[in-house]
Order: structure tokens, then C-alpha cells, then sequence
């Protein structure tokens, strides 16, 4: 295996954005979560976008939402928009701190059509979070 050239990487891309799909009844956090783990963040609301068009077209505020919190891409969606909950933090065992889990669990589930994380999220602790 040689190294792919930036074509090649390019091309990958956006055959993996083609397929990615959310499982069924996985949440917005939660795939976005997979598809940064997976593929990166391409400094845009790529995947969170993506979410929406698949599974809710008509929740057409979504990146306004996020915009107006200053989450400009998707892994500021998994940093201030959402954050795991205590129960799926992991202890650091040097600093006794709560971090995030290297994998989260699998997704608890929503509604399909639902733009709401699962149980795994809680809001992130932001001002003015709008509802
Ligand atoms: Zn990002
Ligand atoms: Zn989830």
C-alpha cells in the first residue's frame, strides 16, 4: 500500500460522505461523533448537515442554531453544542479527572426523524442555549 495521493484521499472523502448514513435510530451526536472519528472534520457542519438532510430535511434551522452558538463545524458540535454525559466519562487514572471515552457507546436510540442527541449527550454548558 503506497501512500494515496491527494486525489485519491479526495475522492475517498467524498465516496465515505456518499455512504455514510446514520443506523437506524442513532442520534445527531452520536454519528457525528463516528464520522469525525472516522473521517475528521472538515471544519464545516459536514456530517451534522448530513444527519439532517437523511433523516430530518425540514429542520432547516439546525446550522443556525448551531452558527449562533459559534459551533461552526462538527466537532465543535461534540465540544460545546453536546457533551457526554457523567455516565459515559471515563476517570482519568493520573489526573482523577472525568473525560471523555476514546469510543462513546453505542447510540441509546431516538425517533428517527429526531435532531435531539440520545441519552448519552447533555447540552453543552453554554449560555443561551436556544430549545
Ligand atoms: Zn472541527
Ligand atoms: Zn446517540
Amino acid at each position: 500500500m503506497g501512500e494515496m495521493s491527494v486525489a485519491d484521499a479526495v475522492e475517498h472523502y467524498l465516496a465515505a460522505v456518499v455512504e455514510r448514513e446514520p443506523q437506524e435510530r442513532e442520534c445527531l451526536a452520536c454519528f457525528v461523533d463516528r464520522m469525525v472519528a472516522e473521517f475528521g472534520c472538515d471544519s464545516t457542519l459536514l456530517w451534522a448537515t448530513r444527519f439532517r438532510d437523511l433523516r430530518s430535511p425540514t429542520a432547516t434551522a439546525l446550522e443556525q442554531r448551531f452558527l449562533a452558538m459559534a459551533v461552526r463545524c462538527d466537532c465543535m458540535v461534540l465540544q460545546k453544542a453536546y457533551q457526554p454525559v457523567r455516565e459515559v466519562m471515563v476517570r482519568d487514572v493520573h489526573t482523577d479527572d472525568l473525560e471523555r471515552p476514546d469510543r462513546m457507546p453505542p447510540c441509546a436510540g431516538v425517533r428517527r426523524t429526531n435532531t435531539r442527541p440520545c441519552a448519552h449527550w447533555e447540552r453543552g454548558r453554554m449560555a443561551g442555549y436556544p430549545d
